[in-house]
């Protein structure tokens, strides 16, 4: 079980301080999966980083626990963390991964240097085995082994950045926009891969601004709006009857296949070094009061297992 509790991360920069993740709470038995949605800067690739500790600096978490089987992983010494928890427990494919991979080395040699890093290297042969191993489970044939990145699809390139994350055998994996930059055929691909991992018993925490992408996949949604959880429960709750306007406002403005009018929410997200009073998504909310302006609303169960954080739910 992966529980995240009242998690804050705040940015210390110039202009004051960003309250970027702001007491967000979620958890994740093993083999499920969660989708966080919201607008860009809303936190939730914050959020990812946090969970995996590599907040940078001017960020640092401030608050909040990281619980992974009721052990809190945020006091847990640097170098244990390292060695027991990151990207052996926990394993995170970064936002771009697939461009991040380095030019000059084939694929095996990603694998090669990454078991290396984790001491987890014993030969030429077994790490052969191991990169071919990992590559079939991502549906790479063997042959892509010895191709650089260059030779590669957008596609193939993700499928080998997420081969990667899964290396150590993670038992959860966040993915932080895994199918941007992709084409839609390709991100059905890689949306049936993830699939495929999480039927194999993995936990996935899937990051993306596409609620679309997210519901295809997620068993629990939880929606973040100006560093804040605004709705959580079971996906299938949260999409049938959504209770924050923020979170119906994200589904008229999600395309779907069966089409219908589209429509997009009027504004931009705030500044977090000076967030609006209150409730923070009242100057975009149409049906923000006065209450609003004046008090933050508290997370409270509309349904069995769905929350949501509004004083008009
Ligand atoms: Fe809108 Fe008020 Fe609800 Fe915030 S608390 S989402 S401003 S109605």
């Amino acid at each position: 079980m992966l529980e995240v509790r009242d998690l804050k991360v705040y940015y210390y920069t110039k202009k004051g301080v960003a309250r970027a993740v702001d007491g967000v709470s979620f958890s994740l038995k093993r083999g499920e999966s969660l989708g966080i949605a919201g607008e860009s800067g809303c936190g939730k690739s914050t959020t990812g980083m946090a969970i995996m500790r590599l907040v940078e600096r001017p960020g640092r978490i401030v608050g909040g626990e990281v619980l992974l089987d009721g052990t809190d992983v945020l006091k847990m010494d640097e170098e244990s963390f390292r060695r027991e928890v990151r990207w052996r427990r926990i394993s995170m494919v970064f936002q771009g991964a697939m461009n991040s991979l380095t030019p000059v080395y084939t694929v095996y040699q990603h694998f090669k240097e990454t078991l290396k890093a984790h001491g987890a290297y014993a030969g030429e042969e077994e790490a052969r085995e191991i990169t071919v191993k990992m590559l079939r489970m991502v549906s790479l044939p063997p042959e892509v082994a010895d191709r650089y990145p260059h030779q590669l699809s957008g596609g193939q390139k993700q499928r080998v950045a997420i081969a990667l994350a899964l290396l150590l055998s993670p038992e959860y994996v966040i993915a932080d926009e895994p199918t941007t930059a992709l084409d839609v055929i390709v991100q059905a691909q890689i949306i049936n891969l993830l699939k495929e991992l999480q039927e194999k018993g993995m936990s996935i925490i899937l990051i993306s601004h596409d609620l679309g992408v997210i519901s295809a996949l997620s068993d629990k949604l939880l929606i973040m709006y100006a560093g804040k959880a605004v709705e959580y429960g079971s996906a299938e709750k949260v999409l049938r009857n959504p209770a924050h306007p923020y979170t119906k406002m994200l589904l008229e403005a999600t395309p779907r296949v069966s089409g219908g009018e589209l429509r997009w929410i009027p504004g931009s997200p705030p500044d977090l070094t000076n967030p609006p009073s209150g409730c923070r998504f009242h100057p975009r909310c149409p049906l923000a009061k006065e209450v609003c302006r004046e008090e933050e609303p508290k997370m409270v169960e509309v349904e069995n297992g769905h929350w949501a954080a509004c004083h008009f739910t």
